[in-house]
C-alpha cells in the first residue's frame, strides 16, 4: 500500500477548522512592538492581531512609509521538529515568486531571535468564511464574481505546477475592495513531472476530495482543487458545505458516496447546480482509462468553467 501520512488537518473533529493547536502547547508570546529585519534594514511597527492559525499568528504591521502589510509570525520554539521546519520552508518556497492578481502577494521573509516573519499583502476584509457567517449565503451573481476569481488564481497555480490542497472559505482572503486573494500555502505541493501523483492524506474534512481519502494507492493531483472549488461554490450558494454532518467519519462517507442535495427552500438555477455537479463529479477521476495525465489536467477544465461563467453572465445581462 501507499506510504501515507495523515496530517492533523485530516483528523480533526471540526470539519472547517482543522488547524487547532494542541492543548499541551505553551501559549504563544507576542512578537515585539517594533519588528526589525536586520538584513533588509527595515523595521515595522506591530499593529493588532489579524488571526491565529495552527502554525502561525498573524499581525497587521506598518513600515516607515506607512505601508500596511500582514505579518505571518511563526514562533521559533514551534519549529524544533524537522517536520515543522520542512513545512515552513516548503510554504515559503512555493509562495515566493508567485505573482497573480488572485494570489496573496508574498513580499519577503526574515527572522529575529524568537520569530520567523512572512510579510504578506494585507487582506483587510478577512476571508469568505467571515463573509458567509455574516451573510448566511450569497446570490448567484455574487458567487459568480467570487468563484471566477478563485478559478483564475487556481488555474495560475496549476500552470505553475502547484496544487493548493487546502482551498476553503477560510483561505480565500479578501482585500479592502473585496478582490479575491488565495492564501495559506501550508499544504501546497509542487508536481514537477507530468503525471506525478501525491500520496499524503491532507486537507480539511468538508473540502477534501474523495481520491485523497480513498484512492491512496493512485494518489491525487491537481483535480483535488477543482473538487474544493465545487465545495466552496456550493457553500457560498447554500450557506453550508455539501457533505456537512456532525461526525467527520460521516462526512467522509458522504464524500465517498457523493451524497449531497440542494435544499428545496434555496432557489438555485439549473446552471449553477450542473456546474457544482461537474466540479463535484468523482466519476471521471475513477475511470482507469482516464487516469493518464492528459485527461486529468485541470487547466483546460478551468478554461471551460470560465467560459461557462462568462456565458452565464452574458445571458443574465441580456435578461436584465
Ligand atoms: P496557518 O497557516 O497557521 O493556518 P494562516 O495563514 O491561516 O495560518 O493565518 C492565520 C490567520 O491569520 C488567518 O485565519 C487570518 O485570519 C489571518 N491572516 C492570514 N493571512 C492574512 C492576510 N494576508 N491578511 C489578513 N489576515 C490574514
Amino acid at each position: 500500500t501507499a506510504a501515507t501520512t495523515t496530517t492533523a488537518t485530516a483528523t480533526t473533529n471540526n470539519p472547517d477548522k482543522p488547524k487547532s493547536r494542541k492543548k499541551d502547547k505553551a501559549p504563544r508570546i507576542p512578537p515585539p512592538d517594533m519588528i526589525v529585519d536586520n538584513n533588509g534594514k527595515m523595521s515595522y511597527t506591530r499593529g493588532p492581531p489579524l488571526g491565529e492559525g495552527g502554525f502561525a499568528s498573524c499581525f497587521l504591521i506598518s513600515d516607515q512609509k506607512n505601508g500596511r502589510f500582514a505579518a505571518k509570525v511563526i514562533q521559533k520554539s514551534e519549529l524544533h521538529t524537522a517536520k515543522a521546519r520542512h513545512k515552513l520552508f516548503a510554504e515559503i518556497k512555493i509562495h515566493q515568486d508567485r505573482t497573480h492578481k488572485n494570489i496573496v502577494k508574498y513580499y519577503h521573509c526574515f527572522e529575529d531571535d524568537n520569530f520567523v516573519y512572512l510579510v504578506l499583502e494585507l487582506c483587510e476584509s478577512k476571508t469568505l468564511m467571515e463573509l458567509i457567517k455574516r451573510r448566511k449565503r450569497l446570490t448567484e451573481p455574487e458567487v459568480r464574481y467570487y468563484v471566477k476569481q478563485i478559478v483564475a488564481g487556481c488555474a495560475y497555480l496549476h500552470e505553475e505546477k502547484i496544487i493548493h490542497r487546502d482551498l476553503k472559505l477560510g483561505n480565500i482572503f479578501l482585500t479592502k475592495d473585496l478582490q479575491v486573494r488565495i492564501g495559506d500555502f501550508g499544504l501546497a505541493a509542487v508536481l514537477l513531472n507530468e503525471g506525478d501523483r501525491k500520496k499524503t492524506i491532507c486537507g480539511t474534512p468538508n473540502y477534501i476530495a474523495p481520491e485523497i481519502l480513498f484512492d491512496t494507492d493512485n494518489g491525487h493531483s491537481f483535480e483535488v482543487d477543482v473538487w474544493s472549488v465545487g465545495v466552496i461554490m456550493y457553500t457560498l450558494l447554500i450557506g453550508k458545505p455539501p457533505f456537512q454532518t456532525n461526525e467527520v467519519k460521516a462526512i467522509y462517507k458522504k464524500i465517498r458516496d457523493n451524497i449531497y442535495e440542494f435544499p428545496k427552500d434555496v432557489p438555485i438555477s439549473e446552471e449553477a447546480k450542473s456546474l457544482i455537479a461537474r466540479l463535484l463529479d468523482p466519476k471521471p477521476r475513477y475511470c482507469p482509462s482516464k487516469l493518464d495525465r492528459s485527461a486529468l489536467e485541470t487547466a483546460p477544465n478551468f478554461d471551460r468553467e470560465e467560459r461557462l461563467f462568462k456565458q452565464e453572465r452574458l445571458q443574465q445581462q441580456m435578461q436584465q
